[in-house]
């Protein structure tokens, strides 16, 4: 079985340092996340490279609105999460191990994205980075081949690995799900701090897009928003944030925010943000606009985008109309 990377052993076991929960793991036990175990005084990895979906999906999905628009990626999700959010769309393969896994190694991975037509491989789906060590060599086999590599993630993972993670990473789209650390902690049992540190890593070393899901007593307030959008434009004010509403699931059932307070949220963050989404709401258009003259630069209706407004310039692109350089990767 692999050998973990980012563990110490004790007297009592072993502890993990891969993320802030820093699990001491008896003997024969697993960590929180249920994928890194302690056998025989060494944490091994029993679920690497055992995946419980693959599928082509529009980027835009992911969501990146500012990498490759208009592309699909092959995404790949495994099992176990480090946090346990009570909304969770994914919780049969986050918080549970269901019984029909895929093993792939590292490069079949790579082939598979590659036979798929797709220009990028997506991470994603339960948390890709407590599976750190396969993530990180099929990102590595992915670049080989020619893709781009895609990290959808909680962003609670310690520096260090993040660091290594963003260093093989050329988009990646991180949850930032409220502004408070007592709620972080209390209600999805993360720390703020972790997630805010590595966007600043991120921000460094690849493309990034936030998300916030917007839930009841957790992440609608205005206030919180605006803190939000103001720590991610101290990083830049190009970076895009998508504002998702919230949908019942899991062991949450309060009712989805209302469209009117998901407008009041992306006007506060607008206010610090030149790229703002709202996303999750039937018949919502998510245009991108030009912020110096206005025009529709990429119109999206669902996950149907029309790049008419959009001039391709090398690696990025510029308004159509009045040739503003935008930072979007074509
Ligand atoms: S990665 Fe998993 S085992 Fe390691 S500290 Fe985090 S939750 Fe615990
Ligand atoms: S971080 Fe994502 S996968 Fe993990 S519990 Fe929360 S919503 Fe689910």
């Amino acid at each position: 079985m692999p050998r973990a990377a980012y563990w110490r052993a004790e007297a009592a076991g072993i502890t993990c340092e891969l993320c802030p929960h820093g699990c001491r793991i008896a003997e024969g036990r697993s960590g929180l996340c249920k994928v890194r175990r302690n056998e025989r005084g060494a944490m091994v990895l029993p679920f690497f490279g055992l995946v419980s979906s693959l599928a082509v999906d529009p980027i835009e999905k992911k969501p990146l609105h500012h990498y490759l628009p208009g592309s699909n990626v092959f995404s790949a999700g495994f099992v176990g999460c480090n946090l346990r959010c009570p909304f969770c769309q994914n919780w049969r393969i986050s918080q549970e191990i269901p019984a029909s896994l895929e093993r792939h190694d590292p490069r079949s991975l790579a082939e598979a994205a590659l036979r798929s037509g797709c220009p990028s491989i997506a991470y994603t789906y339960s948390e890709p980075s407590v599976h750190f060590e396969f993530v990180l060599a099929s990102m590595a086999e992915a670049r080989a081949v020619g893709l781009r590599t895609v990290l959808v993630t909680n962003g609670c993972i310690n520096g260090g690995p993040a660091r290594e993670l963003l260093a093989l990473t050329d988009a990646v789209n991180v949850d930032l799900k409220t502004w408070s650390p007592e709620a972080y902690e209390r209600v999805l049992g993360g720390r703020r701090d972790t997630v805010l540190e590595f966007i600043r890593i991120a921000a460094e070393l690849c493309h990034v897009e936030a998300t916030t899901l917007v839930v009841p007593d957790l992440s609608d307030s205005v206030e919180g928003m605006r803190s939000i959008a103001g720590f991610l434009a101290s990083l830049s004010k190009d970076l895009p944030l998508h504002i998702s509403a919230y949908h019942p699931a899991w062991n949450h059932g309060a009712p989805p925010p209302p469209s009117k307070l998901l407008g009041e949220l992306a006007i506060a963050a607008r206010v610090e943000l030149r790229f703002v989404y709202i996303g999750n709401v039937a018949g919502e258009a998510a245009d991108t606009l030009c912020p110096s003259c206005g025009s529709v630069v990429i119109a999206r209706r669902g996950y149907h985008v029309d790049m008419k407004g959009l001039a391709v310039a090398g690696a990025t692109g510029r308004c159509a109309s009045c040739s503003a350089p935008l930072h979007i990767i074509v």
